[in-house]
C-alpha cells in the first residue's frame, strides 16, 4: 500500500517521529528534522506572498545543499512542484528548461547566477530569482540559521536566507496536495533527444521512497550519503526521499570529489549510498582509499548505468560489500527493476551481463518486439514497464507521452531479455547498437569483456562508419593508475573471449572517458569525434 497522499505528509510523518533527529548533515554544519520544518514554512510562506502558489514550479540550480531540501518542501507546503536543473547546464540548456517548464521562481547558487542565469532569466517566465551560498549552512551557527545577513547581493535577486528571515515563525496555510499532483519535473538528460519533463507525481515519489526503504535498506540502519547529484532522478528519491520517509539523516558533501566523498565516510559513517558505478571506481582509486571508508556501510546500490560481473567482483574485493545492481529511469521514479537487499543478481552465462534485478512490487515488465507483442521469457527485446512509478507523461508533450508511454506503459529504450526465475538483464540501449556487417553487437558487453582485462580502468565501445562492413567496432579504454597495455594486447584479450564480429577492431586509448554527472559514459559523443586524443 502506498502509506501517504502526498510527499509532503510523508515529510511530516518523519517530523513528527523523530524532531530533533538530524535532517541534512553538510560538512560541520547539520539541520534537524523541526529546523527544516521551520526553514520550509518560512520559505514557503515567502513564495506565497509573492504570488507563487499551487500548481506553480520552483526551479533550483544548485549543488548538492542543504537549501536543495529545503526549496523542495518549500514548493510542496505552497502547493507547487519542483524542477531541478543540472548545475553543469550552460546558458542555453538552462534557458530552454526555464521556458519549457515555464518555472515562476528560481533557487540558485550565487556563483551560478553570476556565470549562466544571470543572462538568462530575462527571457523566461521566472519572476522571483532567489540566490544562495554554497558556504551556507557548512557550520552549525544557530544564531545565524534565521538572520538574514545580507550577503553578496545582485540587482533584482532576493538571498533566500533573508526570505526565510523575513518570513520566520510564519506557518503556510494548509494545502491539499492530491496522488497525482506532480511533486517533481524531472527533465532527462537529452543524451537520447530533446530533454522532456517527466512528471514525477506524489504517488510516484511515496511508492519509489518505500521501495528504497523496503528493498534496498535505504536509511534503515543510519545516515544515507548523496553520492549522486541531488538533480537527478536517483538522488531525489534515493538519497531525499527516502530520507525524509525513513526518516535518517541525509548526508551532502556539494559534488562529487572523491577525496571529499572519502572524508565524510570517515567523518560521518553512513549506511547508506546509491550512485553509479562510475563514481565508485572513482573512490576506489582515489588516493588514500582504503577498506575502512567503506566499513559503515550495511548497504550500497549502483544504478543508472551498467555495472560489469567484474567490476562488482573488485568493488567486494576492495570494500568488503557487495554493491547491488537497480535499474530505473527518470519516467519510472528512479526504481522499476532492483535486486532485493541481500540478494547476489545472477549473471546471464551467455551474454555475461549482471541482472539489474527482479521488478520492484506492483511493477509489470514486459519484453516486446518492435511492433510492441509481447516476447517470451528469455527473448531479448525492448523493456516495458507498468506500475505505480511510471509517470503520467512529459510536460507540454502531448505527441512523446503518447509515443513512450502508451497506454500508461513506459517504453524504455534499453533492449534486455527476463530469465524464467523473473531476472531481468540489460542487453544495451536501443540506439547504442552496432551494426557490423548485419550482425548486431551490443557494446556493452564488448566492455564487460574488457573489464575483465586487469590494466583495464573503464571502457566505452562505439560504432564508426567503415567503407566495407557499414559499421566497424571501435573501443576507446582508460587504464588504472600506473597500468600498461598496449591497443593490440586489447584487442587480443577480446578476441580470444568473444566472436569474431565483435572484438573491437579499433582500440583507442584516453586518459579520461567523458561522462554525465550522473556517471554515464558519453558513447555518442566519443562516436562523433569528441574523444579524441
Ligand atoms: P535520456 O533519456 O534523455 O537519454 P538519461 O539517459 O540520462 O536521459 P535517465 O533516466 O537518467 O535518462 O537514465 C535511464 C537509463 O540509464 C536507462 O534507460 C538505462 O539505459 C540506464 N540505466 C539505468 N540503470 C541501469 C543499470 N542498473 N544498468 C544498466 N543501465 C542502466
Amino acid at each position: 500500500a502506498i502509506e501517504f497522499e502526498n510527499a509532503l505528509d510523508m515529510f511530516r510523518a518523519g517530523v513528527e517521529r523523530d524532531p530533533d533527529g538530524v535532517a541534512l548533515q553538510y560538512f560541520d554544519g547539520s539541520i534537524t528534522r523541526r529546523e527544516l520544518d521551520e526553514l520550509s514554512d518560512a520559505l514557503a510562506t515567502g513564495l506565497l506572498a509573492h504570488g507563487f502558489g499551487p500548481g506553480d514550479r520552483l526551479a533550483v540550480y544548485l549543488q548538492n545543499v542543504p537549501q536543495f531540501v529545503i526549496a523542495m518542501v518549500a514548493a510542496w507546503k505552497a502547493g507547487g512542484a519542483m524542477v531541478s536543473i543540472n548545475p553543469m547546464s550552460r546558458a542555453r540548456e538552462l534557458s530552454y528548461l526555464l521556458k519549457d517548464s515555464g518555472a515562476s521562481v528560481l533557487l540558485a547558487l550565487e556563483t551560478l547566477y553570476d556565470e549562466v542565469a544571470g543572462d538568462v532569466v530575462p527571457d523566461t517566465d521566472v519572476r522571483l530569482v532567489l540566490t544562495t551560498s554554497a558556504l551556507e549552512f557548512q557550520t552549525r551557527d544557530d544564531e545565524r540559521l534565521f538572520a538574514g545577513v545580507t550577503r553578496q547581493r545582485h540587482e533584482g535577486t532576493t538571498d533566500l536566507l533573508e526570505l526565510v528571515a523575513a518570513h520566520r515563525g510564519e506557518v503556510p496555510p494548509p494545502v491539499g496536495l492530491r496522488h497525482d499532483d506532480v511533486a517533481f519535473l524531472t527533465y532527462t538528460s537529452g543524451t537520447t533527444g530533446v530533454p522532456k519533463g517527466a512528471m514525477n507525481t506524489h504517488r510516484n515519489v511515496v511508492f519509489t521512497a518505500q521501495v528504497y526503504r523496503d528493498w534496498v535498506h535505504a536509511g534503515r540502519d543510519g545516515a544515507i550519503f548523496g553520492v549522486a547529484p541531488l538533480f537527478h532522478i536517483t538522488g531525489l528519491i534515493g538519497h531525499v526521499a527516502v530520507s525524509l520517509l525513513a526518516p535518517a539523516p541525509l548526508v551532502l558533501a556539494y559534488r562529487f570529489e572523491p577525496q571529499v566523498v572519502l572524508d565524510a565516510f570517515a567523518e560521518h559513517r553512513p549506511a547508506f549510498t546509491i550512485g553509479a558505478i562510475t563514481a565508485f571506481t572513482a573512490l576506489l582509486n582515489a588516493p588514500g582509499f582504503t577498506k575502512d571508508h567503506f566499513a559503515s556501510f550495511t548497504s550500497i546500490y549502483s544504478g543508472g548505468a551498467a555495472i560489469s560481473p567484474t567490476a562488482e567482483q573488485n568493488f567486494l574485493a576492495a570494500t568488503g560489500t557487495q554493491v547491488h545492481n537497480a535499474y530505473g529511469l527518470t519516467e519510472t521514479t528512479s526504481p522499476m527493476t532492483v535486486t532485493p537487499f541481500g540478494s547476489a543478481s545472477p549473471v546471464d552465462p551467455t551474454s555475461g551481463a549482471l541482472s539489474v534485478g527482479v521488478p520492484a512490487p506492483s511493477t509489470i515488465v514486459r519484453i516486446q518486439d518492435d511492433e510492441g507483442r509481447d516476447l517470451p521469457l528469455g527473448e531479448i527485446g525492448e523493456i516495458v514497464a507498468e506500475g505505480p512509478q511510471v509517470v503520467a507523461g512529459y510536460w507540454g508533450k502531448p505527441e512523446e507521452t503518447a509515443a513512450g508511454l502508451p497506454g500508461g506503459a513506459l517504453k524504455s529504450g534499453d533492449v534486455g531479455f527476463m530469465s524464467p526465475e523473473g531476472w531481468v538483464f540489460i542487453v544495451d540501449r536501443k540506439k547504442d547498437m552496432i551494426n557490423a556487417s548485419g550482425y548486431k553487437v551490443w557494446p556493452r558487453e564488448v566492455e564487460d569483456v574488457l573489464a575483465e582485462h586487469p590494466a583495464v580502468r573503464e571502457s566505452a565501445v562505439v560504432g564508426v562508419p567503415d567503407e566495407k562492413r557499414g559499421e566497424t567496432v571501435k573501443a576507446f579504454v582508460s587504464l588504472k593508475p600506473g597500468a600498461t597495455t598496449t591497443p593490440e594486447e586489447l584487442m587480443a584479450h577480446c578476441k580470444e573471449r568473444m566472436a569474431a564480429y565483435k572484438y573491437p577492431r579499433i582500440v583507442e586509448l584516453i586518459d579520461e572517458l567523458p561522462k554525465t554527472v550522473t556517471g554515464k559514459i558519453l558513447r555518442r559523443e566519443l562516436r562523433d569525434g569528441g574523444g579524441a586524443g
